[in-house]
């Protein structure tokens, strides 16, 4: 491709941007990413290890919440030696790492650098942190994995995702600065009125993008609408999926409406990428190099590793978050674990088959219109430390009921602000919110977000 723009900005723009300006070492990390990815399994196997054992040590010697576990359980770092070992570590819940923030900070040896919360795909808000290292693992792991579905930072990029809150001025110029020199567009994808959508596909055939990045469930949305409508207007968009499964007739409707590039991604919020397709689309190669993954059975009171094709718990070990780490963190998440044979593009790095979690129920505002139950994990991600726990349940009457297991007594102000915010993005239905002790489990024992009564 002939873009001059493009050229120059791979090779000057960017590097000068990242590592100058702001001092990011992301690029020679990705470098490092690019080349790791072709070693042998072995090889792969004792950097992840190397990183782990570094992680243990730290953890052991740093982290209070760790040095307890480690001696209550009699586990020593240096007694772990291979992956499989690690499954001494107990787990942490999600309930834990929310209580354990204090405990899980490093007093030494790490600084937490990047304050973040999440909505989280259980309706468990909950606040993190990480280092400054760990941050260029992520962006450098984000840029390998999204470059396997063909995306180049500095090529024509359009986000279709949840808006979050708006942040501070010098913050907003410098993401401003960011995405313009990177020629990012973002468009909101909770609104999905036809107006909304047709306004979004005018901007895809205005903006001409290379590449997609979506809310999997909203994409699937704006790409009905835009072949009910035939407005399809560009040649091929690679598209890739986040935050939501992509179910295999999704895959065809977005085939349909933005070619044949579509690319299914994994991640979460406490540590980004976890796994991405590659253009071979069998499985999500997993992100070793700054993970160990794990997808695990619990029953009968014991633990064990999901067989190939086997769907389980997923387990997350960060291994380059030194100031406030996870190790064997239940993200919430339900994965298919496999497959166990080489993948056909070469690469080792070990696959899930796909990710099962992270499905939220489509609730319908007051025009009968379409709202994607996801808006709320972007309005509760900045109440981390105000509520526990929510779902948000719509009657057949259209009425939609906040459930809040508050952090502590919520006042009057912030819940009419939650139901204001709920509200604003469901117009013509009447919203109410509902302190409650706890939101039980469904019948498959999962945490929903959304329920939509029938
Ligand atoms: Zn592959």
């Amino acid at each position: 491709m002939s873009d001059l723009y493009l050229t120059g900005f791979e090779r000057v723009l960017f590097p000068v941007w990242e590592g100058v300006i702001r001092g990011r070492p992301t690029l020679s990390l990705r470098k490092h990413l690019e080349q790791t990815q072709w070693r042998s399994r072995d090889e792969l196997q004792a950097i992840q290890i190397g990183a782990l054992r570094s992680l243990l040590r730290h953890a052991a010697r740093n982290v209070p919440l760790y040095r307890e576990r480690f001696a209550a359980s009699g586990i020593a770092p240096e007694s772990i030696h291979t992956v499989e070992d690690l499954a001494k570590v107990p787990l942490l819940t999600r309930d834990e790492a929310i209580d354990t923030r204090a405990r899980r900070t490093a007093t030494s040896g790490a600084t937490v650098a990047v304050n973040k919360s999440t909505g989280g795909t259980t309706g468990q808000p909950m606040q993190f942190g990480y280092d400054l290292p760990s941050e260029h693992w992520r962006q450098a792991m984000r840029l390998r994995g999204w470059g396997w579905a063909g995306h180049r930072t500095g090529a024509r990029t359009l986000h279709y995702w949840g808006m979050p809150s708006r942040p501070a001025l010098a913050q907003r110029m410098k993401i401003g600065i960011d995405r313009m020199l990177k020629r990012e567009l973002y468009v909101d994808c909770t609104q999905r009125s036809d107006e909304a959508m047709t306004a979004a596909a005018r901007t895809i055939a205005r903006f001409q993008p290379e590449s997609l990045i979506c809310f999997t469930q909203a994409a699937v949305d704006l790409a009905r609408h835009i072949l009910t409508h035939s407005l399809r207007a560009w040649e091929s968009v690679a598209v890739l999926c986040c935050a939501e499964r992509l179910f295999p007739d999704d895959r065809r409707i977005l085939k349909e409406a933005f070619g044949e590039n579509v690319f299914e991604t994994y991640g979460c919020r406490e540590v980004m990428l976890i796994g991405s397709e590659c253009d071979r689309h069998d499985g999500l190669h997993l992100s070793v190099e700054n993970l160990v993954v794990e997808v695990i059975v619990r029953e009968h009171g014991t633990t064990r590793a999901a067989r190939p094709g086997e769907t389980g718990e997923v387990v997350i070990t960060d291994l380059h978050n030194y100031a406030m780490p996870f190790i064997r963190y239940l993200n919430g998440d339900l994965a298919v674990a496999g497959p166990v044979d080489e993948c056909a593009c070469g690469r080792r790095l070990p696959r899930i088959a796909s990710v099962e979690g992270r499905v939220a129920d489509t609730l319908r505002d007051g025009n009968g219109g379409r709202v994607s139950g996801l808006m709320f994990n972007v309005i509760f991600t900045p109440l981390a430390a105000d509520v526990r726990q929510f779902q948000a349940v719509q009657a057949r009457d259209g009425s939609v009921t906040i459930k809040l297991v508050p952090m502590r007594p919520l006042d009057e102000k912030t819940r009419e602000m939650i139901r204001k915010k709920c509200a604003e993005k469901l117009p013509g239905v009447s919203v109410k919110t509902e302190v409650v002790g706890e939101i039980p489990l469904s019948r498959s024992g999962k945490r929903q977000v959304t329920i939509v009564e029938r």
